[in-house]
């Protein structure tokens, strides 16, 4: 019997690959490109304190390692889940529901960013479908941007 070459196998497992991604749902993907692109968020913020509260970040204390927080939320903002300019290093406790306000995580986002990135931010209502291969553009993109991010330093 001839079993199939190391080649043969290649081929296989890349088209095994190609099916599986391409059966993905939306929210699946949704999720692999938000992973994505808040992995890609904290590596620029490494370095900075908290967005809200200008603490340190202390991986080691409950509540105190770093979280992608979303200035506008991904329920009531979903169309700036991937914009960088809404998204920032946040420890855990601020990042959970009611730990932090919005003035004070404005406040921290305006010294970041700027009162007119804010504004254009909080202005932004548009409605976003996201497609497919959008969404795959997005996650692939900031895998992207993390490498080179992390190559650089
Ligand atoms: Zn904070």
């Amino acid at each position: 019997m001839q079993t199939s070459s190391k080649a043969e196998a290649k081929v296989g497992r890349a088209e095994f690959r190609r099916r599986k991604e391409a059966v993905k749902r939306l929210p699946e993907l949704i999720a692999e490109a938000q992973e994505a692109f808040n992995a890609y968020i904290r590596a620029r913020d490494l370095g900075l304190p908290c967005i809200c509260c200008s603490q340190p970040f202390e991986p080691m204390k409950p509540g105190g390692s770093v979280d992608a927080g979303h200035f506008r939320s991904r329920s009531t903002a979903g169309h700036l889940r991937f914009n960088e300019d809404n998204v920032f290093a946040q420890r855990k406790n601020c990042n959970r529901p009611g730990g932090t306000t919005y003035g004070a995580f404005r406040q921290g986002v305006v010294a970041r960013i700027g009162e007119a990135r804010v504004l254009a931010l909080e202005t932004d209502n548009r409605v976003r479908k996201w497609t497919h291969d959008e969404v795959r553009g997005i996650r692939d993109e900031y895998r992207q941007k993390l490498k080179e991010l992390e190559a650089s330093r």
